[in-house]
């Protein structure tokens, strides 16, 4: 999981070593940008500030795919 802008130190994003959706304490945090390893207590105060990102649903396309259709060769 990535959380943008999230570094205390250089405002970079954040890559979170997380298996499930869930965000444990004792996950390893670190900075994309700066390398900075977030302690327990900066992610414990990071977490409580995250809101999670409502998908709106994607628009059909315009235009829909025009399916070919080969005429059949038919040997005489
Ligand atoms: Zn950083």
């Amino acid at each position: 999981m990535f959380i943008l802008k999230g570094c205390p130190k250089c405002k970079g994003d954040l890559a979170a070593e997380s298996s499930t959706r869930r965000m444990e304490v004792d996950d390893d945090v670190t900075c994309i940008q700066c390398g900075y390893h977030l302690t327990t207590d900066e992610q414990r105060r990071l977490f409580g500030r995250l809101v999670p990102v409502r998908r709106r649903p994607q628009p059909l396309p315009a235009l829909a795919p025009v399916p070919v259709t080969l005429p059949i060769r038919r040997s005489a």
